[in-house]
């Protein structure tokens, strides 16, 4: 398989003399297996000049698959000036994740509106194809792709394509789900010692991988006051990635702040950190123009799916059972899932929430974990104790951001445990993964 860097910059282009060697052009890279299919992973400004080379290059007809992380603009902002699109006889399939508001077309089409562009999408003359898809496995040409959902404040997907016998991971726009990567006492560096079942899941996708493309827009240093903001350090994916076994590393999507000298130091550390790891494990920082040709080892160690394959779950409307206390809290989270277009019913402590669920069962419940009555743990171990609701999705929503805590809602049966303080964005895309996550009634 032939990997090529098109788009490394991560929230806007930032071209210029500072940005030369690793590029300004936002999230782009093609992948094309030895039989021909094209895959192009997101549609930042970087696919402006992969459209040209493609056009160039006199193949006609060009058939061409766009996998959209999520629709923020840096990785959609390239796809009006994708000019095999504007060619008759040309395909264009477009995958991206369900879920967000509006439909993956109404998205792209609006970006495309009048007022911002001269061209409306649905004058395009390529055959255009648009797929929402959710967690699970899919087929794209000769191609498998898994879909994961990452930790941003918007629906995105992960991907792992394997094809050629290697894989290729595609992390891009994720944070850690936890402050705290390991467990105290356990073993560093390795995913059983992972202390947030979303962070552990995390590193099971990407496992064994050839290569991860893998978000590191900050270091260390600058994370704090961006928390929540939806995107990783180099220590985290450098760490997580040593743990999953994977070969080698290109961390991307690069701050618009930084120099080339700072992405250079970025580089620097994230080496050191690596080879302290003592996994092997390769670490460059992505540049445009960078091709890398993958050729498998001697085994490719395929993707499991952890949950059965779902269902769209997009058109479903959902029943989400709000419990807390705190009467503020409680309101801001009802309004905000309500506008998310959920049915939500409230309560304001434990045994409030499992008289509802008596009478009506939700899909999932959103639960605090310190209530006066009957705390969240209680709550949910009652639940876990029943057959009816011993599956029901639970999230946790906390201001406990310590290591027993969090222990003590997975090992209670918690689906998610999310700590304060969250954005709304944040929340209502934990939400719908827990939700594209849970069986069908
Ligand atoms: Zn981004
Ligand atoms: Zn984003």
């Amino acid at each position: 398989m032939r990997v090529r860097f098109w788009g490394t910059r991560g929230s806007i282009a930032t071209p210029g003399p500072a940005t030369n060697y690793f590029g300004g052009n936002t999230s782009c890279v093609e992948l094309t297996t030895a039989n021909g299919d094209l895959l192009i992973l997101d549609c930042g400004t970087g696919a402006h000049r992969l459209a040209i080379e493609l056009m160039g290059k006199g193949k006609k007809p060009v058939t061409s698959n766009i996998l959209i992380g999520h629709t923020h603009w840096d990785h959609i902002q390239g796809f009006p000036f994708f000019s095999p699109a504007f060619v008759k006889g040309n395909s264009v399939a477009i995958y991206g994740p369900e879920g967000s508001r509006g439909s993956l077309h109404d998205v792209l089409a609006g970006q495309m509106e009048f007022t911002y562009f001269p061209i409306a999408l649905n004058q395009l003359p390529a055959a255009i194809s648009y797929h929402e898809l959710t967690e699970g496995l899919h087929t794209i040409g000769d191609v498998r792709v898994a879909a994961q959902f990452l930790h941003h404040p918007a629906m995105t997907l992960g991907y792992r394509v394997e094809a050629d016998g290697v894989a290729v991971v595609y992390l891009v726009d994720h944070e850690p789900f936890s402050g705290q990567l390991w467990r105290a006492g356990a073993e560093p560096g390795r995913i059983e010692s992972i202390l947030h079942e979303g962070d552990r899941r995390h590193a099971t996708f990407m496992a064994n991988a050839d290569l991860v493309i893998h978000d590191a827009q900050y270091t260390p240093e600058e994370y704090g006051p961006k928390k929540n903001w939806g995107h990783s350090t180099y220590e985290y994916a450098v760490q997580i990635a040593a743990a999953a076994g994977v070969r080698r590393i290109a961390l991307t999507h690069h701050d618009p702040s930084h120099d080339d000298h700072f992405v250079a130091d970025i580089e620097r550390k994230a080496r050191e950190l690596a080879l302290q790891r003592g996994t092997g494990l390769d670490v460059f920082c992505a540049y445009e123009g960078c091709e890398l040709v993958l050729e498998p080892r001697s085994m490719l160690k395929r993707f499991v799916a952890a949950d059965p394959l779902q269902p769209a779950v997009a058109q479903r409307r959902f029943h989400v059972l709000v419990v807390d206390d705190q009467t503020d809290m409680l309101a801001l989270i009802v309004s905000a899932l309500e506008q998310d277009q959920h049915t939500v019913s409230k309560a304001s402590s434990g045994p409030e929430a499992l008289r509802i669920i008596d009478e009506h069962m939700p899909d999932l419940m959103v639960l605090d974990y310190k209530m006066t009555e009957m705390d969240g743990i209680a709550v949910t171990k009652a639940l876990r104790a029943k057959p009816e609701t011993q599956s029901l999705p639970v999230l946790m929503l906390t201001a406990m951001t310590d290591e027993p805590s969090t222990r003590a809602g997975f090992e209670a049966g918690v689906t998610d445990y999310v700590t304060k303080p969250f954005s709304i964005p944040q929340l209502t895309a934990r939400v719908r993964a827990c939700l594209a996550r849970s069986p069908l009634p």
